[in-house]
């Protein structure tokens, strides 16, 4: 194990890819007076990995990489050898009314039934011409009609989310999703054309061995080296005194904080009367949890099913929002490519949408109904984990709590990023996170504005 300092300019918390995109950087400026707590066993946080009992390999959800950024491109080059990494077109469909739809699925419904289309469009052209949504729900209504929202946008987020359309924000999606074109529609129902959301462009790359966590292990064991103690945690900060202390006991000081754990812990844990405000506030930021069922399968995908990457699931019979074929992604995925396959499934969970106790039981019937396995007896391994912190609610209010927090925490040069740090779902994919690290280092070192953390 690792000597832990007695102090250091700089204590990062947690060892995912926000904090490698800070070290990243500190590297670059050859600056290595830093320390890593991290309470998990190895670097990438949720990329990282798992290796089954069974040879299965699985990743903490489906991880595609949609990089904005050339810094993180460089980061993935030096990560994995050419060799190491596959490429894949990414392909991406919807599992309803017993048919596969392509996405995005506003656009390609002309595959359901007549009543179906009938509906969906009627809700289009009756939309009000009001702009002004208030939450989440009134965005989707306004931006999607009631055909379309009762049939996808309602019942799909639900899953994903495990949070009531009404009691999140518009502002994380409202600018990103350009407006809805019916005429694109209509041309698309009369000429019955498959209207998809890939094409030579959007290519998506995935480490050949290993999964998602490789490319961390290998940044954070380049970068980050031996500056790092793994299974420990931190546990209780004096923010007056500058002073961490850890689950074995030790003590650290440290000049700056830079903390990827979800801010809602981390403000309750600072032990400073100053902050039972915001510890207060933190605690209504809502977040979901996330159960990663990994099935590993004898034989090899359905027709139907081969070279798809990942389909989204609205329907209520089955648990799951979404599949990941995850021997798609690389052959190195399953035990033998030649008589193995894999699904990788996500289901969510909050106060609003618990799960069952035969969860895995109920996801395994729901395959079967929708013919995505033929039956039991080609199950070989079944690997399952929950994440407490799956996703970043973009709740009420959720800015101006963020906003307060970081205030008062860099008040005392504490420092709170990454997809729970920050807690902007927006800007919280691996890309993001990456780069919040690189930026706030130059924020620190050479007064550059950090751009991505208000994605602006
Ligand atoms: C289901 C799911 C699907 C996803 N899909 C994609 C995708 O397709 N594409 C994509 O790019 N991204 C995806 N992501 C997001 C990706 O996982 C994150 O962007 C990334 O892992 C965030 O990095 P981070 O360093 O901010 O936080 P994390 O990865 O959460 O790392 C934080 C680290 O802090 C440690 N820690 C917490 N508390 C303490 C403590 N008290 N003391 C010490 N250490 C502590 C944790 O153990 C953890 O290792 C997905 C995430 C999930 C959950």
């Amino acid at each position: 194990m690792e000597t832990i300092p007695k102090h250091t300019p700089i204590l990062f918390i947690g060892a995912g890819p926000t904090t490698i995109g800070a070290c990243y950087r500190l590297r670059d400026l050859k600056y290595e007076d830093y320390f890593v707590i991290e309470a998990g066993d190895q670097f990438g946080g949720l990329s990282r990995s798992y290796l089954d009992d069974k040879g299965f390999t699985w990743d903490l959800g489906g991880h595609v990489q949609f990089s904005h950024y050339k810094e993180f491109d460089n980061a993935m080059d030096e990560a994995l050898e050419t060799e190491g990494w596959l490429h894949h077109q990414r392909e991406s469909w919807v599992w309803i009314q017993d048919q596969f739809v392509p996405y995005p699925f506003q656009y390609n419904f002309h595959l359901l039934s007549k009543d179906t289309i009938h509906n969906c469009l009627e809700g289009l052209k009756n939309r009000s011409n009001e702009r002004n949504p208030n939450h989440f729900k009134d965005w989707l209504h306004q931006q999607f009609g009631k055909g379309l929202c009762d049939l996808f946008m309602f019942p799909y987020n639900f899953k994903v989310w495990a949070h009531p359309p009404e009691l999140m924000n518009h502002e994380w999606i409202s600018e990103r999703v350009a407006t809805i074109d019916i005429s694109r529609i209509e041309e698309n129902i009369k000429t019955h054309k498959l209207d998809v959301s890939w094409g030579p462009n959007a290519t998506f790359r995935f480490p050949s061995v290993g999964g998602t966590g490789q490319i961390w292990k290998n940044l954070g064991k380049k970068i980050i080296q031996n500056r790092v103690s793994f299974n420990t945690k931190v546990v209780n900060i004096s923010a007056k005194f500058k002073v961490a202390t850890l689950s074995n006991g030790q003590q650290i000081s440290f000049d700056k904080i830079f903390s990827t754990m979800p801010i809602d812990k981390l403000c309750k844990m600072i032990e400073d009367e100053d902050f039972a405000k915001v510890a207060q506030q933190s605690k209504s930021l809502p977040h979901s949890s996330t159960h990663v069922i990994g099935i590993g399968l004898k034989g090899q995908p359905s027709k139907e099913l081969a070279g798809k990457c990942w389909m989204y699931f609205p329907e209520d019979h089955s648990p799951y929002y979404r599949i990941t074929l995850f021997s798609q992604y690389s052959p190195k995925n399953v035990p033998n490519p030649d008589e193995n396959f894999s699904l990788m499934l996500e289901v969510s969970e909050s106060p609003h949408k618990p799960v069952s106790k035969s969860l895995i039981e109920e996801c395994i019937n729901a395959l079967l109904k929708d013919k995505l396995i033929e039956s039991k007896e080609q199950i070989v391994s079944k690997w399952s984990t929950r994440l407490e912190y799956g996703y970043p609610v973009p709740g009420l209010g959720r800015t101006e709590i963020i906003k307060d927090c970081h205030e008062k925490l860099q008040s005392y040069d504490i420092y709170s990023r990454g997809r729970f740090g920050h807690w902007h779902y927006e800007v919280s994919n691996q890309d993001h996170s990456f780069m919040q690290g690189h930026e706030w280092v130059d924020m620190i070192f050479n007064n550059k504005k950090e751009v991505t953390l208000w994605n602006k």
